[in-house]
C-alpha cells in the first residue's frame, strides 16, 4: 500500500493527542506531520515577559497562546472529567461512547503525569450548596484533577519525548491556506506548498480568524452559539480560602434581569491573571501553580448572550468588544476597576499598588466598554456574591477585562468529527465543539482513534 501522508494544523492538546492516538493504532506506511506557528516549550517558557508582570510585548505569535502544547502549555491545568462542562461532545456521541473516550482520556493523562496527586473532591458540598442557592445562585458539582501550570510542562515534556522519533514537528511554520483537489489536500506555508492524503485542523481560538477565510469559507458550515463574554475578578485569597479548601474549584451560576445566564470560570486559587494577545487584540485570563504562590485568587465572570439571526459574525463581535479595552488603555491594553467602583459605575483612578501584580493594568471604567446587558448581568452576580462569600467587594478587589471566549462558532461534523468534505476533520477549540483542555484532548483521541481503524482496514 502507498505511503499515506496526514498533516495536523496545530500542537495544542487536540493535535497532540490525536497523532498520540494515531501511534497507539500502530498505523504503517503513514506519516504524520504537525504544523504550529508557534515556539518550542523552551522558547515559549524564556519568552513570556507578561507572566512576570510586564506589559504584552506583544510577541507574535503569541507565546501564551501558540507553540508546543497550544494554549494548554502554560495554563492553570485543570482537568475536569465530566460532560457538564468543557464543551459539547456530549451532544454528537452517545452517552455510553462519550463516557468511553472521557475514561480514556482520562487515563492517558494520569499515565503521562506519572502520579495520581491532584484530584480534589468537593467536602461539605450539601452546606455550600443550601448557602449558594439563599443566594441566588445554582452551585454546579464536579471533581478535578489539577496539574497546575508548572505540572502542565512536565507533561507535555514526556508527551514531546514519546512523539518526536516518529511525528514530524514543524514549529514556527504557520499554514496559510488549505486546498482540496483531486482528492488531496494542498497545504500552503508561507514559502511552499506540501501535499496530504488526510488534514486535521486543530487550530485552537486563536486560529479562529485563519479557520474563517481559509477552511470555513470554501469547505466548512457553522451554527453560531451562545456568546460568553465578561471579566476576570482579583481578590485576596482569605475571602474563599473556606470554600476553596472544600470545593477548589466552585461553578455558580445565575440569571440575569435579562435572562442571560451569569456564571464564574476558571477559579484560581492563589494564582495570577494574565494576559493573551489573540493576533493584536489583548485580553485576560488566569492561572496557578500547583505551589500556589500568591496572596491574591481570581476567577471570570462570564455572561451568554444569544444575539438572534440574522447575527453570524460571534468571534469579530466580541474582538470588537475587546479592542475597546484596548483603546481605552492605552498602552497597557487591559482595563481595571475596583469591583467597588464597577458597582455605583465609578471610574477608578488608582488601582491596588502590591509587588506581585502580575499584569499591567490601567484603572478606568467598563460602562465605556461592555454592552449595557452584560454591565448589568456582572454587576447582579457580584451583588450575589458579597452575599455568598463576604468581603469579595472589598477595597482591594479587582475586576480586569476584557475576557472573551471565541469558542461559539459550532462547525457541523458528521459521525468521527469528519467534517462533510471527506478526509478532512476538525477538532478542538477551534470547531467550537470543545472548550477545554478535556474535551480539546478527548477529540484529537477519538480522530486518532477513527482514522487508525480506518487506515488499519485499508491496509489489510
Ligand atoms: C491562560 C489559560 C488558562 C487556561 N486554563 C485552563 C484550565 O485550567 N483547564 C482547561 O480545561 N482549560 C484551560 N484553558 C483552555 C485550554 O487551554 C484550551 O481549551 C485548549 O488548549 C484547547 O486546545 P486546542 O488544541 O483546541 O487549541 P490550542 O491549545 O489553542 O492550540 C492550537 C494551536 O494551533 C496553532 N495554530 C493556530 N492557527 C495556526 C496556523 N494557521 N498554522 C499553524 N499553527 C496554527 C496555535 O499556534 C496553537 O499552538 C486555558 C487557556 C488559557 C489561555
Amino acid at each position: 500500500m502507498k505511503n499515506k501522508k496526514i498533516a495536523i494544523i496545530g500542537a495544542g492538546p487536540a493535535g497532540l493527542f490525536c497523532a498520540h492516538e494515531l501511534l497507539q493504532n500502530s498505523v504503517e506506511n503513514t506519516s504524520i506531520t504537525i504544523f504550529d506557528k508557534g515556539k518550542s516549550i523552551d522558547e515559549r517558557i524564556n519568552n513570556l515577559p507578561c507572566s512576570k508582570g510586564a506589559p504584552c510585548n506583544n510577541c507574535q505569535p503569541c507565546n501564551v497562546l501558540c507553540g508546543f502544547g497550544g494554549s494548554g502549555m502554560v495554563n492553570d491545568g485543570k482537568l475536569i472529567f465530566t460532560s457538564k462542562f468543557g464543551g459539547n461532545l456530549q451532544d454528537v456521541f452517545s452517552e455510553h461512547d462519550f463516557n468511553h473516550f472521557l475514561n480514556r482520556i482520562r487515563d492517558s493523562y494520569l499515565k503521562l503525569c506519572d502520579s495520581s496527586n491532584g484530584w480534589t473532591h468537593p467536602a461539605n458540598f450539601d452546606d455550600w450548596f443550601d448557602k449558594a442557592a439563599n443566594c441566588g445562585f445554582e452551585l454546579l458539582k464536579a471533581s478535578f484533577f489539577h496539574l497546575g501550570s508548572d505540572r502542565t510542562v512536565i507533561l507535555l515534556r514526556r508527551l514531546y519525548e514519546q512523539l518526536k522519533d516518529k511525528v514530524q514537528f514543524r514549529l514556527n511554520t504557520s499554514v496559510v491556506d488549505l486546498d482540496y483537489n483531486h482528492n488531496k489536500f494542498s497545504v500552503t506555508l508561507e514559502d511552499s506548498v506540501e501535499v496530504f492524503d488526510y488534514v486535521i485542523v486543530a487550530p485552537g481560538r486563536f486560529g479562529n480568524s485563519w479557520l474563517n477565510k481559509t477552511c470555513i469559507s470554501k469547505y466548512l458550515s457553522y451554527d453560531v452559539s451562545p456568546l460568553d463574554i465578561g471579566l476576570r475578578l482579583e481578590f485576596p485569597a482569605e475571602i474563599t480560602k473556606s470554600i476553596a479548601s472544600d470545593l477548589y474549584e466552585f461553578k455558580l451560576k445565575t440569571t440575569s434581569k435579562f435572562g442571560d445566564t451569569t456564571r464564574n470560570f476558571c477559579f484560581n486559587d492563589r494564582g495570577h491573571v494574565c494576559i493573551e494577545n489573540n493576533n493584536g487584540v489583548v485580553t485576560t485570563n488566569g492561572y496557578s501553580n500547583s505551589s500556589y504562590d500568591s496572596k491574591y485568587s481570581n476567577m471570570a465572570i462570564l455572561v451568554s448572550i444569544n444575539p438572534k439571526k440574522p447575527f453570524k459574525h460571534a468571534n469579530e463581535y466580541l474582538y470588537g468588544i475587546a479592542k475597546l479595552a484596548n483603546y481605552l488603555s492605552g498602552d497597557c491594553d487591559i482595563v481595571g476597576q475596583k469591583a467597588i467602583d464597577f458597582i455605583i459605575g465609578k471610574r477608578s483612578t488608582e488601582l491596588l499598588h502590591r509587588d506581585d501584580l502580575q499584569i499591567s493594568a490601567f484603572p478606568g471604567n467598563f460602562s465605556m466598554i461592555l454592552p449595557y446587558r452584560v454591565y448589568e448581568a456582572i454587576s447582579e452576580f457580584l451583588i450575589k456574591l458579597e452575599r455568598f462569600l463576604p468581603g469579595i467587594l472589598s477595597n482591594d478587589s479587582v475586576l480586569y477585562g476584557t475576557e472573551i471566549k471565541t469558542y461559539s462558532q459550532r462547525l457541523q461534523v458528521g459521525p468521527g468529527l469528519q467534517t462533510k468534505l471527506s478526509k478532512l476533520y476538525i477538532i478542538g477549540d477551534g470547531s467550537g465543539l470543545t472548550r477545554g483542555l478535556v474535551q480539546a484532548s478527548m477529540s484529537g483521541l477519538i480522530v486518532g482513534e477513527e482514522l487508525g481503524y480506518s487506515l488499519n482496514k485499508e491496509e489489510n
